[in-house]
């Protein structure tokens, strides 16, 4: 069987760079003519195939606007869903005029039936809760796809890198890598951006590695949300309210620039082991423990566990665990990642298995899972530059309905006991997920901010992805699994989906910081532009 599948990893090998352009050629067109002309080409090639693929391609809205020179561009609101068409308004910072953004603001507060409607910033528009929402009726803000026109992140003089409105971490990476320095963690997808993920309390991966992002961030500065007020606040590390503007939740107006600490490149070394987890919390708490523990030592930079989350027949379920440690040597030649890892044509290919999976035979997306995982492992490490190992190189192009919660270590065996109960309990009804679950660990994170690792030493990350297409009733398989997760004291990341009520949520953090965060935002927008149906309700304002 080995043999077998060491021929398929080869074959895969060498087709992969020959059909990276055709992999391009159906998911990287950009405008909807493009997409529909590539969708008939798969269509003819074979009859069907677009219709599933249709499936698993993200939402696309396209909508116009116009930029201050005059000029109509579309944009496409990815993981947002919204059920009415709102103005968006692009502008950029440093801004050449402010009309546009004094013109969306009057606007979203001049609603005579609905008071203020308001107006969310988007950052790279990945966002998958209501946090990314207006109000209903209400307006976006956002720094159009011009990054190729004009540079969104730079180098400052006291040795940090500054990123402006919309600027992704790529962006950022960039820039440090032309002088030799990067950041010491990032998160595990490039393509976000930085206001955007480090607000909504993003992070990466290691309990000694700044893996929440907001730790890197020395300096916020953040545009007035009145109208016809042209002013910034600058929030550098030590002013008593920094923290809450690092975790600012898109609510305390557009963050314009964010700056973070760089550090000199570095490289490491990547290995992947196979672990086999029995039933029960003490299978969970050896598995963690250990995880744990080797990010204890100095070498390692960071670990995270992906498990497929059905049992096999003996009752088991297959972890796969990644250690990263910092390393003095060059990135390898010859050696790379298990294809299941970085192979464009294959990740698209198992997103359409999946679905037709679903179609036929949904039960066998257990085995599917416990291939995929087994199929990360590498003995042998591989030695990559620090931004391409942080980055998991998953290409998303697919819409995905995640929830992520946060726990506190103590409670994350037995939590995650239970979640695995659970998903079985959930599988045996018919409802399953569609991917790995994710565990990742962080260190202490902002305090006295609603942050997922705020005033805790070390911090559990278990994220439960799946498609968020209506068929594979994310709706239904993921609000029970939060709201277990929440009876462990796990907290929902911000930027993913959170089916938790206002009730629930405000359990999840000290009372302080919900009213020390109410504060900050009532002194900063009393007029209500930034309003969030999510995060007021939780916040009692
Ligand atoms: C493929 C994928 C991988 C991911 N990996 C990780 C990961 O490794 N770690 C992690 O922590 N999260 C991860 N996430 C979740 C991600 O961090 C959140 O969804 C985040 O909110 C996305 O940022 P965005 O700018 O794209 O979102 P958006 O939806 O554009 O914005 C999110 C929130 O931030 C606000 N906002 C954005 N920019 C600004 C600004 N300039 N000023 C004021 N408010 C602003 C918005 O109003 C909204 O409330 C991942 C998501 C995806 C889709």
């Amino acid at each position: 069987m080995s043999h077998v599948v060491d021929f398929i990893r080869r074959v895969i090998d060498s087709a992969e760079d020959e059909c990276e352009d055709l992999v391009e050629h159906l998911t990287g067109v950009d405008s909807a003519r493009d997409r529909v002309a590539s969708m008939q080409e798969l269509e003819d090639a074979f009859p069907g195939a677009a219709d599933v693929y249709r499936t698993l391609q993200h939402i696309e809205a396209p909508v116009s606007y116009r930029d201050p020179s005059g000029e109509i561009s579309g944009w496409r609101y990815r993981n947002i869903e919204l059920d009415w068409e709102p103005r968006a308004v692009s502008w950029a910072w440093p801004p050449r005029t402010f009309v546009p953004y004094d013109e969306v603001l009057r606007e979203s507060s001049t609603s005579a039936t609905n008071g203020a409607r308001g107006v969310r910033v988007l950052g790279s528009c990945w966002g998958m809760s209501s946090l990314s929402h207006p109000r209903p009726g209400g307006n976006l803000l956002f720094r159009g796809e011009d990054a190729s026109v004009e540079a969104r992140a730079e180098w400052t003089d006291d040795g940090h890198v500054r990123a402006l409105l919309g600027a992704t971490f790529e962006e950022v990476l960039d820039v440090l890598g032309e002088r030799g320095m990067t950041l010491r963690n990032q998160p595990g997808y490039a393509s976000l951006s930085v206001a955007g993920c480090v607000g909504t309390g993003g992070h990466g991966s290691g309990v000694r590695a700044s893996a929440p992002l907001g730790t890197l961030v020395t300096a916020v500065t953040i545009a007035s949300p009145e109208p016809s007020v042209h002013e910034v606040t600058r929030f550098a590390l030590g002013d008593s309210e920094f923290p809450r503007a690092v975790t600012h939740l898109g609510r305390l107006g557009p963050v314009v620039a964010m700056e973070l600490a760089a550090v000199p490149a570095f490289h490491i070394a990547e290995h992947r082991e196979i672990r086999r987890l029995g039933a029960g919390v003490a299978h969970a708490e050896q598995l963690l423990g250990d995880v744990l523990g080797v990010q204890l030592e100095a070498s390692v930079h960071s670990a995270e566990i992906w498990i497929a989350p059905y049992a096999d027949r003996h009752g088991d379920t297959v972890a796969s665990v990644g250690i990263r440690r910092t390393t003095a040597e060059a990135p390898s030649e010859g050696a790379r990642r298990p294809a299941v890892l970085r192979c464009k044509l294959l990740q698209t290919l198992s997103q359409m298995a999946a679905v037709l999976v679903d179609r036929v035979h949904p039960r066998w997306i257990r085995a599917a899972l416990r291939q995929g995982v087994l199929a990360t492992e590498a003995k042998k490490p591989v030695v990559m530059s620090s931004r391409d190992a942080l980055d998991f190189g998953v290409l998303n192009r697919s819409r995905v309905g995640s929830i992520e919660m946060a726990l506190p270590m103590d409670r994350a065996p037995a939590a995650l006991s239970a979640l695995l109960a659970a998903l079985e309990i959930a599988a045996q009804r018919g409802h399953y997920v569609y991917s790995p679950i994710g565990v990742r660990f962080t260190g202490a994170g902002l305090g006295g901010t609603l942050s997922p690792q705020a005033d805790r030493d070390v911090t559990v990350h278990v994220e439960i992805p799946t498609f968020a297409a209506p068929a594979f009733c994310a709706d239904l398989v993921l609000p029970p699994l939060q709201a277990l997760l929440a009876s462990y004291g796990g907290r929902p990341h911000w930027g993913q989906r959170v089916y938790l009520s206002p009730g629930e949520l405000r359990g999840l953090w000290p009372a302080s910081s919900i009213a020390a965060t109410a504060r900050l935002v009532q002194r900063r927008d009393p007029g209500g532009h930034f309003a969030s149906p999510l995060l007021d309700a939780v916040l009692g304002i």
